[in-house]
């Protein structure tokens, strides 16, 4: 099986109106608009930055899908859920607050927002999918009630998954909290007695008081859930994560979410992936990334696992050498895709279609 994604590059500086006409295009061009039944409750996922980020997909960007869902004669929502650690969106009423703050609100975007996993990130449906680290997988209860999704993404690298893309945006985005901690429990922090300045931001951020500071941090584990806040939040680098086995395990098991998810939409979801400003950490740090490669463009296409590919592929090209893998080394960002192929998510083969 070979998948078509679609490519829109970039060409030097580009301006927002030249990035919003090549977004369309793109989406006219892959046929997400077939993608979309009329009047379908058609949900966009997109991130909206953490407090202090700046580096998540722009609203203007994400609103050309939203119109474009509009055209095709369904009826588009953008899509969130609350995260797993303490910040601006750990639930709903904050996060929605900060997407305000950010320029995502419903005026603006022109089309309502939704917490699919209820106020607190608590409300979900379990989704069978019988799999190597997973029997269900708890999904935002009110996707599985929108029959199409589009999911719109920025391209970083991830302190955890070693790169976030499309299958990321999925597992991690359209979880409920649980499925987020499920995902995340195997991970262990660990850190650095000489470099622990004991300044406590660690233990103030710490989602299930885990930290205990004197001298130095101190973790315990029987109370850990792995969701690597700590690693984020330490300022001087202090706290890094102990992974053996499980960085494959976790990049395996957001797999296995992304599946589950996705799988009564298989045929009714599209993903449109921007190379544009690709950030060293994920869009859920509360600060302004560092940017590891120049922009690259615009991908779409129906196969996560395909799109994700291209984008490791161009971004590569751009680099001159594996960049997440340099950038993350031993976090084995590879498995996503090696494993989204090997359980049916998607293929790595595909044909690029440069617009
Ligand atoms: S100690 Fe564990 S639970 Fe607490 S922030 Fe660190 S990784 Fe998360
Ligand atoms: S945030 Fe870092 S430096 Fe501060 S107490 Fe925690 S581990 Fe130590």
């Amino acid at each position: 099986m070979t998948a078509h994604v679609f490519f829109a590059p970039f060409e030097g500086e580009e301006s927002q109106e030249s990035i919003c006409a090549k977004t369309q295009r793109l989406f006219r061009s892959a046929g997400f608009g077939s993608l979309v039944g009329e009047d379908d409750l058609t949900a966009i996922k997109t991130h909206f930055g953490e407090r202090g980020n700046t580096s998540y997909v722009p609203p203007a960007f994400v609103k050309v899908v939203v119109d474009e869902v509009r055209e095709a004669g369904g009826r588009p929502c953008l899509v969130e859920t609350s995260t797993l650690y303490r910040g601006q969106r750990s639930n709903a009423y904050d996060h929605y607050n900060l997407a305000l703050e950010h320029g995502f609100g419903p005026q603006k975007m022109g089309c309502p927002l939704l917490f699919v996993d209820g106020l607190k990130g608590h409300q979900h449906v379990e989704v069978p999918v019988d799999l190597k680290h997973f029997r269900t997988v708890a999904v935002a209860a009110d996707l599985t009630l929108m029959p199409s999704l589009l999911v719109v993404t920025h391209l970083t690298g991830h302190m955890l998954a070693g790169m976030g893309g499309a299958i990321k945006n999925v597992a991690m985005g359209l979880a409920s909290r649980a499925g987020k901690l499920r995902q995340h429990s195997a991970g262990r922090p660990e850190v650095t007695d000489e470099e622990c300045i004991a300044c406590g931001t660690c233990a103030r951020w710490c989602p299930e008081d885990a930290i205990e500071v004197e001298d130095v941090a101190r973790i315990d584990y029987d109370r850990c859930i792995g969701c690597g806040e700590c690693v984020s939040v330490c300022p001087v680098g202090a706290v890094g994560i102990s992974w053996n086995e499980s960085a494959e395990a976790f990049n395996e098991k957001m797999v296995e979410y992304a599946w589950g998810i996705l799988r009564d939409k298989a045929d009714r979801t599209g993903f449109v992936t921007f190379i544009h400003r690709t950030t060293k950490d994920c869009n859920c740090e509360g600060r302004a990334g560092e940017v590891i490669c120049e922009d690259v463009g615009i991908l779409a296409s129906t196969d996560p696992v395909a799109v994700d590919q291209a984008a490791v592929d161009l971004v590569n090209e751009a680099h001159g050498g594996d960049l997440f893998a340099e950038t993350w080394p031993d976090l084995l960002p590879e498995a996503q895709l090696a494993y989204g192929e090997e359980i049916g998510l998607g293929t790595r083969r595909y044909e690029l279609v440069t617009l």
